[in-house]
Formats: structure tokens, sequence, C-alpha cells
């Protein structure tokens, strides 16, 4: 069954996305057990509205949990969740494998996406992974480099013209129509996949804190539906406090919050480095905001330099995330500094997709060059 977070209104097709309100649909909580397996998908199936085919899997999900060094300097237990090792180096493939298995079993032989980055690459590889045809709805605007990344996986790609921000609903009602089945942003099933992320920092840890870098607002939904599951299952016993992080630039949930208002509105003239998680007008942003106040969580808005900084930081101790991701731990350092994060705390941020999709504009790095007959005293001008 099917149930709109808002209003509450239930509907028995599994297909259906957004409420008659107007809201997203999510799944009504599950509660279970836990099983062995190798895959996160095989542990907690009985948290799953689908059974998980792992023939079409490419190896989502069971991502690195890495403690970080930043963590010592900030008087906090920090770790990172790494979900730039999936398939296409973003969490979004979670969502995306779910999303693919639920089309299959409605008979769809058409999906599709409305995205320029981590989604549209990733709805079009597990597309071509399960043998079904891909219709990647972009803006015509779009960068010739992004639609690279999306072409090699060969799905159709459709530049529209006209108000981006339109595409999403727009995508819905044509896909209806035209049999292609829409894994967007905040697709129900593409949630129930977020939420391993979830159960996978439960079988490790207990954070005290989880940290979300936010756009749409479907991964944190995702990420909080499964800690609720987990609690009602009886499998942890308290809930982290979820914090919702947005790029100043562009933060229509922050602004909601903070002042107090149950509904998002547009955020007018959006501008960030942080590309990924620039959407001015979230589909669950008033979903995400109900349930930070349901849980006690809150949001917070750091700007581009702070973003950049951590993003470099981050490299300094070996991981490479795109400027969305590093969000979060700018974040932390700032909510360590106003107290809002306690010390001594367990914290987890995830780090929800690589920087290889988006090299630094900053130069070349140090590099120094030699004949070959000078290597050693070249070596030695470097520190050998
Ligand atoms: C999609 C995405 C997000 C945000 O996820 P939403 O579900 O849209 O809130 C964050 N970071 C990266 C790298 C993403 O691709
Ligand atoms: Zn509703």
């Amino acid at each position: 069954m099917l149930r709109c977070p808002i209003c509450g209104r239930e509907y028995e097709d599994h297909g259906k996305m957004r409420c008659d309100c107007g809201e997203p649909l999510e799944f009504e909580p599950f509660r279970g057990r836990t099983h062995t397996g190798k895959s996160v998908w095989e542990r907690f199936r009985e948290f799953l509205p689908v059974e998980p085919d792992l023939n079409l899997s490419l190896g989502e999900g069971d991502t690195p949990l890495v403690k970080s060094r930043l963590g010592k300097e900030l008087g906090v237990r920090l770790y990172l969740k790494n979900e730039t090792t999936n398939p296409t180096w973003s969490f979004k493939d979670r969502g995306t494998f779910l999303g693919i298995l639920a089309a299959i079993r409605f008979g769809y032989r058409n999906v599709g996406t409305v995205s320029t980055g981590n989604m549209a690459a990733s709805v079009a590889a597990y597309a071509a992974r399960a043998g079904l045809k891909a219709h990647i709805l972009v803006p015509s605007s779009i960068a010739p480099e992004k639609v690279r990344q999306i072409a090699v996986y060969a799905p159709w790609i459709i530049k529209v013209e006209g108000p981006y921000g339109e595409l999403y609903y727009k995508s819905l009602e044509a896909g209806e129509k035209e049999g292609i089945y829409f894994i967007n942003s905040d697709n129900p099933f593409r949630i129930e996949g977020y939420k391993t992320i979830s159960f996978e920092i439960a079988e490790e840890m207990s954070p005290d804190y989880v940290i979300v870098p936010t756009s749409s607002g479907g991964l944190i939904r995702g990420i909080i539906k499964g800690f609720l599951e987990l609690r009602n299952s009886g499998l942890v016993e308290e809930l982290p406090t979820f914090i919702a992080v947005q790029a100043e630039g562009c933060s229509p949930i922050h602004r909601a919050f903070i002042e107090g208002k149950n509904r998002v509105e547009r955020f007018k003239n959006p501008h960030t480095v942080a590309h990924a998680i620039e959407n001015p007008y979230p589909p669950s942003g008033n979903a995400v905001l109900k349930l930070l106040r349901e849980t006690g969580g809150f949001t917070a808005a750091v700007n581009d330099r702070e973003i950049l900084k951590a993003r470099e930081e981050l490299a300094c101790e070996g991981l490479f995330v795109q400027p969305a991701s590093a969000t979060g731990i700018a974040a932390v350092k700032r909510l360590v500094e106003e107290g809002k994060i306690e010390k001594g705390s367990k914290v987890v941020s995830v780090l929800t997709g690589s920087g290889l999709k988006t090299l630094p504009a900053t130069g070349p790095g140090k590099v120094r060059g030699c004949r070959l007959e000078e290597l050693e005293d070249c070596l030695k001008t470097t520190g050998g």
C-alpha cells in the first residue's frame, strides 16, 4: 500500500507516484528481521517492496564506512559513508536498481528520468543492464560534457526546451500516456532503495547524527525511513538526529525550516558550485520538512567557499567527491563550532557522489619536470 506522507491518503496502485494532493507517495513502513547474505538486498529483503533480482544488480550498495581524520580536529567521531564506490559512482544506483525492478514487474519495456547528472547516468546504466529502453529528459541548455557521461550507456537523450522545473511533473503525465516508467528523484521504489544506506550504517555502528546533502529530498527521506523501520522492528534502539544540508545558493528546504514553515517555496535565482543539489523547488521538500520536525532533525546551509574547502580536505585524506557531497563535511565543521553538534558525538556524513564527474578547475597541482639522468637530483628537491 502506498500512502501520502502529508495528507495520509492511501492507494492500492503501486505504480502511482504522487498523491492527488500533489505530494510524493511512499510505501507504508516495513517491519522485519534480518537475514544472512552477501548483499544488503538479501540481508534486508523483508524491508523491500519488490523481490531483489540480483541478476540485474551491478553491485550497488555495501559501500565502505570510513573513519575520517577530520573528526579528530573537530572533536567528534566522524565517519564517511562513501557512496562514490557505487557502479555509476553515486548513491542513485541503490534507488535505480529497485526502480528498474518495479518497471519490469509492472510490465514496462521503457523507463525514463529527468536529470542532467548522476540520476541520468544511473538510470541509463541500469536500463542497459536490464535490456530496457531508456529515455533521459534534460534541459536544452545542458553542457556537452554532461551529455557524454550519459550517452556512454546509449539511452535516448531528449533535450527539452522550456522551464526545467516543470519537466518532473510533465514527465509523469507523458510517461503514463506513452508507457514509459519514470524513475524520478523521489519515485517510491527509489526511496526504498535509499533505505539500504541506513541498514548498512546500523550494521556497523549507532550514529548520533546523520548528515545528508539534500536537493529533491528523496535521499534523506529514504535514510530517515530506513532508520524508522529499524527502530519499529526493534533492530536499533534510538534514532540518530538527521541533518539536511543544502548549498546557501539554493536552499529552499533550509529556508522554509528556519522560517518555521511547513511548505517550501521556489528558490529564486539558484546559484552554487554544488550543481548536483541545485533543485530550486524540491518535489519532496514538504515531506522532508515534516519528517525533520517529527524526528527532531534540522537543516543547515553552507556557502561555496566552505564547500570547496571541504572538498579539498577530503581529497587530502584520499577521498575525491563532488562539491555537492562535500557540503556535509562543511556543515559538520560549522555545526560543531556553533554547538549544534556536541563534541564527542558519532557523526556520519554521506559522500553522495564521485569527484571524477566534475574535475576541479584549479591549477595542475604540484608538478616538477626533469631529464631522465637528473631524476635523483629532482627527487631530492621533492623531499625524497
Ligand atoms: C542526487 C544527489 C544528491 C541529493 O539527493 P536528493 O535525493 O535529490 O535529495 C546529493 N548529492 C549528489 C551527488 C546527488 O547526485
Ligand atoms: Zn496527499
